[in-house]
């Protein structure tokens, strides 16, 4: 089995902000396609275009792995008709699934949090997004799930390593051997990847920490000696670590500004996200939530901020 795979990056456009999607085929002891685009017809029609420049059809796809389960990731899984598998994190499946219960109870989450975080009606859009979003994203199941240390199925040189921070399911693939990995979103070279809320993976547990987690997970692939990222978006690139201290150094002058608006007063979440994101908190409603409340987190972590439960919302105070 030879060390070094053929990759194959194809650019795939999409309805979102964020520009085109970046998926790859792996030729190893299977033909693999990491991540799978947005579910539009162009895509598909690009996809089928540009797959036949490197040689391929549809039809010769043998397994999907997907990095998380955002749209823009699992949209045409299910317009493969020889397909033998799709493998992910298994918080991906309820994303292929997609059944009621589950809707209902993301949709349950967002209600019951904003309304602590002090954020009135008017910005709970989250059933709208969640609706136009989920038109993107492709049907299907898991045929197996990949977790930390696992080898790709088709690829042993191929380790996942469980990155969260992005996505609940985010998923990196790393090759030892050639030092290559496979990033999904996890870190970008143009833009920095945003930690996005999520409700736990059980009812009644504990919402995860997503900027927490993204430390984590960027701290973790330091440990790595990467010599080549393949993104989800932008280019593909060498330096890793230069990179990742930025984001590092930039995500803490952001907490900082977080931590002056509260020192000022104890105020909910909403209120420190208006005054940290003046111009775009209205346009962009739920990022520069993910945002505030990724900083909160962080803060409350290190223990300089604290949270306050009065009337039903919560507010953040120095501790
Ligand atoms: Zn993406």
């Amino acid at each position: 089995m030879p060390v070094k795979e053929k990759i194959d990056q194809i650019t795939l456009p999409t309805p979102y902000a964020v520009g085109d999607v970046h998926v790859y085929v792996v030729k190893g002891e299977a033909l693999t396609l990491i991540d799978a685009g947005v579910n539009t017809d162009e895509a598909w029609d690009i996809f089928i275009a540009k797959l036949k420049e490197h040689g391929y059809q549809p039809g010769d796809i043998e397994q999907i792995i997907l990095t998380h389960h955002h749209p823009d990731h699992i949209g045409l899984v299910d317009r493969f008709d020889r397909l033998k598998g799709i493998y992910a994190h298994d918080r991906v499946d309820r994303w292929l699934r997609r059944d009621q219960e589950f809707l209902r109870y993301y949709l349950e989450f967002f209600r019951g949090l904003y309304r602590e975080f002090g954020i009135p009606e008017k910005y709970h859009s989250f059933e709208k997004t969640a609706k136009t979003t989920l038109r993107f994203a492709g049907k299907g199941a898991l045929t197996g799930t990949l977790k930390e240390g696992d080898s790709l199925p088709g690829h042993p040189n191929w380790k996942v390593l469980e990155t969260p921070g992005h996505a609940q399911s985010h998923l990196s693939f790393y090759n030892k051997h050639t030092k290559e990995m496979l990033a999904g979103d996890h870190v970008l070279y143009h833009i920095s990847s945003n930690p996005l809320l999520e409700p736990p993976v059980n009812q009644g547990e504990m919402r995860p920490k997503p900027l927490v987690q993204y430390r984590e997970s960027m701290k973790k692939i330091l440990n790595y000696p990467i010599q080549k990222v393949y993104p989800g978006h932008g280019p593909i690139f060498n330096e890793v670590s230069e990179l990742i201290r930025g984001r590092f150094k930039k995500q803490e002058e952001r907490a900082d500004k977080v931590f002056r608006i509260i020192q000022e007063k104890p105020q909910t979440p909403f209120e420190i996200c208006k005054q940290l994101f003046p111009k775009q908190y209205q346009s962009q409603f739920d990022l520069t939530m993910s945002e505030t409340v990724g900083q909160l987190d962080y803060l409350e972590t290190e223990g300089r901020v604290k949270q306050l439960k009065e009337g039903g919302h919560i507010f953040y105070a120095v501790s």
